[in-house]
């Protein structure tokens, strides 16, 4: 059996809220349950969004809830040349490509083919650049998402991938093994089968952006790998995204990790708790509170004792829940 492999993936755009705490203490859980290890990893890949010192904040406010990584911590801002690797590997491919349009540009060629409504205010890209780059502002990358090439004929993989610079490949890529479009299916632990079509749905998504940060799906991807990821644990408002990564993980030839979204905490407006909608810093003066009101949300057992006495419970609790 495959070593479990956890990991709580934190963006420090702010302090840990009762709904990070969530999925902080159920990644954790679920890597003693199953005597994994659980890494932290610090998504600071977005900087115009991190504030400076909020990854300390974050990793002191887990360790006042007794939830230590095994392994150092891994910052995304440190790890601009493995993304840059796997873009440059999906562009070999022919499955990533340099998009020069403006957003006015997209709503324009949207407007005229009467298509494309945006989705949560995304718009969905209509693939303009795919045979070549438009627009003269600095390119994001995307990749493309309507290339069906599993047991394809080479000629006709080369004649369906119009790739930049006119990359032929020479050998079938590795990451032909499984079909990287169609609408992807997955198994959710908690949630059970998902179903996303990214292409009618999504369309062809940045994986780099144009002020040169890549962009968070690839760079989750390319960690969850490079960290030997088995188990992803996090909350339920990012189920939506694992298709795309999902997508990816083909794209690069990599293997997909199990998949657990947890309940999200909603706030007295019946809305999730984030911390775009103000939710407030954990009161870490009483740090079992804190757990034991995400505990609460997981569906385990109030436990008054200590902090470690509760995560031993929870752990064993978590057990038969998962
Ligand atoms: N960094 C992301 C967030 O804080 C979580 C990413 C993940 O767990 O995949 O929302």
């Amino acid at each position: 059996m495959t070593h479990y492999t956890g990991r709580f993936a934190p963006s420090p755009t702010g302090p840990l809220h009762a709904g990070s705490l969530v999925a902080a203490l159920a990644s954790w859980l679920d890597a003693r349950a199953h005597q994994g290890t659980w890494l932290v990893r610090i998504e600071d890949v977005d900087t115009p969004r991190c504030l400076a010192g909020m990854d300390q904040t974050i990793l002191q406010q887990l360790a006042l809830c007794g939830l230590h990584p095994d392994q150092p911590v891994l910052y995304q801002s440190r790890r601009a040349d493995a993304y840059q690797q796997a873009l440059d590997a999906l562009v070999q491919r022919g499955l990533a490509y340099a998009c020069g349009c403006s957003r006015r540009k997209i709503e324009a060629t949207l407007a005229q083919h009467g298509a494309g409504k945006p989705r949560h205010g995304e718009l969905i890209y209509p693939g303009t650049c795919r045979a070549g780059r438009h627009g003269t502002q600095a390119p994001a990358w995307r990749l493309r998402t309507d290339v069906y090439i599993r047991n394809m004929p080479l000629a006709l993989i080369n004649k369906a991938l119009v790739a930049p610079d006119s990359i032929v490949f020479s050998t079938l890529p590795a990451a032909t093994a499984e079909p990287i479009v169609g609408p992807i299916t997955w198994s959710d632990r908690r949630l059970g089968t998902q179903q996303q079509d990214v292409a009618a749905t999504v369309g062809d998504f940045v994986v780099k952006r144009s002020d040169a940060c890549f962009a968070y799906q690839l760079a989750v991807v390319v960690d969850d790998a490079a960290q030997g990821t088995t188990n992803v644990v996090r909350g339920e408002d990012l189920t939506d995204n694992t298709a795309r990564q999902i997508l990816l993980q083909r794209a690069l030839g990599l293997p997909t990790p199990r998949y657990l979204h947890t309940p999200l905490v909603l706030g007295a407006n019946g809305e999730k708790l984030s911390k775009q909608n103000g939710a407030v810093a954990l009161d870490l003066q009483q740090p079992l509170t804190a757990l034991n009101a995400a505990a609460q949300v997981l569906g385990l057992a109030a436990c008054t004792s200590t902090v470690p006495q509760a995560l031993l419970a929870w752990t064993r609790q978590w057990k038969t829940l998962w």
